[in-house]
């Protein structure tokens, strides 16, 4: 169990070295974390693999398949003092884009490999995020996540400004208002211990801020958080979220959470429940824990029986259900903005799009009349677990027909 996403690839890269002996042209190349972390088993084990690419690297592949093709030297791995590639991303949506602003982490927490695989963290240039996102802007797209392992850490590798202003992630969001107050911005994910009170009157005050907080939590114990080192207590986290709360009206409070960390007693799972139910998240994304390589607990005991772990996952999710359904139901009757997304895929005579606070809300309407891109209000009429039925009710705005289409960042 512990080393089955090395096996998956082992696994896959046999199949795909038989795939090379008939076709000596094939360029075979593994890229990410595993890449980074096992660049010398994967050479010596697999030697027929031309092109290995950190996480970091992931934009110069163009390039290294050029090369590989020719016969030179392909690896990527030695490119990974490039701290902040201009744009990796690949845009999926013509409405919605995810921009990098900061990568790596300098948490050290006991069961994730990011920090061994990414490294510290860095900050994208602010000119660069800024010139992208007004460029995206102009380019019809209407919302912008913010992406980083530790998003609201950005701008603290960077210094002051010639007037000492701090670029700090408080100051981007407001930079990024400036540009066009009327895009929706998220951002994820956020750490509990970056956040303070001029973040959060920010959030508060910034129109483009979306009123949803996406904040891992992981554990509701204490014990288990300081086992985790997560670095803040229950007592941190919840002020955090009453600070949001008192400050951003409607705010939805997403979050993650381990069961069965190494250790975890039935008493700390308890508490977990129990921060559930105080918290009332709108939505929770829960794992059960398993040990990864690279990490310090990978050298712990993984002493919770799986049953164990699974069984206080269900209890996890069953809470989770209630409180979500119970959360979406109070707020039936509500008008919500509707960025629209496009048709539904749960009922396909319909449209679906999404409320600031990220829930998904199908209503009748034409792909035709209301396309993807275009800003509706919807009453919601009937809950779910995901969120509203309703009735449009009018048509904020139409959808920018974005200037040029897809895919337009890629090298
Ligand atoms: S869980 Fe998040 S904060 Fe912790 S080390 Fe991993 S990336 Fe960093």
């Amino acid at each position: 169990m512990r080393e089955r996403p090395e096996h998956k690839l082992y696994s896959e890269l046999g199949q795909i070295r038989l795939l090379k002996a008939r076709n000596p042209d094939l360029v075979i190349g593994v890229a990410g974390c595993m890449a980074q972390r096992e660049a010398q088993t994967i050479r010596n084990r697999v030697p027929e693999v031309d092109i290995l690419l950190g996480p970091r690297n992931l934009h110069h592949l163009p390039i290294l398949v050029r090369r590989a093709q020719s016969g030179q030297e392909s690896d990527g791995l030695d490119l990974e003092c490039d701290p902040t590639p201009a744009t990796p991303m690949r845009r999926s949506s013509a409405i919605s884009a995810y921009v990098n602003i900061i990568f790596g982490c300098n948490f050290k927490c006991t069961y994730c490999a990011v920090p061994s695989a990414r490294g510290p963290e860095v900050s994208r240039r602010p000119g660069e995020v800024l010139d992208e996102i007004r460029q995206l802007s102009d380019l019809g797209y209407r919302e912008i996540t913010l992406l980083g392992q530790t998003v609201n850490a950005y701008g603290h590798d960077l210094g002051r400004l010639e007037d000492a202003t701090r670029l700090d992630f408080a100051w981007l969001l407001e930079q990024i208002n400036e540009i066009n107050p009327t895009l929706r911005v998220r951002f994820t994910s956020p750490h509990p211990m970056y956040f303070n009170p001029r973040l959060v009157e920010t959030i508060a005050a910034t129109e483009s801020v979306c009123e949803h907080l996406h904040l891992p939590l992981q554990s509701g114990d204490d014990a288990c958080l300081r086992r985790m080192n997560r670095t803040y207590t229950t007592e941190k986290y919840r002020r955090v979220i009453a600070d949001i709360r008192a400050k951003v009206a409607d705010v939805a409070v997403t979050t993650d959470a381990i069961t069965g960390f190494c250790g975890e007693t039935d008493a700390e799972f308890e508490n977990t429940m129990e921060f559930f139910r105080e918290i009332e998240f709108d939505q929770a994304y829960l794992f059960a824990y398993s040990p990864r390589h690279s990490t310090q607990a990978f050298d712990w005991p993984d002493d919770v029986p799986l049953a164990t772990k699974k069984e206080r996952l269900a209890r996890l999710i069953d809470l989770q259900q209630t409180i979500s359904r119970d959360k979406n139901r109070r707020q039936v009757g509500q008008t919500f903005e509707v960025l629209v997304e496009g048709r539904s895929d749960k009922d396909p005579d319909k449209m679906m799009g999404r409320t600031r606070a990220n829930k998904l809300v199908i209503f009748p309407a034409s792909p035709t009349t209301h396309p993807a891109g275009t800003l509706v209000e919807v009453r919601a009429d009937e809950a779910f677990l995901w969120g509203f039925k309703g009735e449009m009710t009018r048509t904020v705005s139409d959808a920018t027909a974005p200037r040029v289409l897809l895919d337009l960042q890629m090298v």
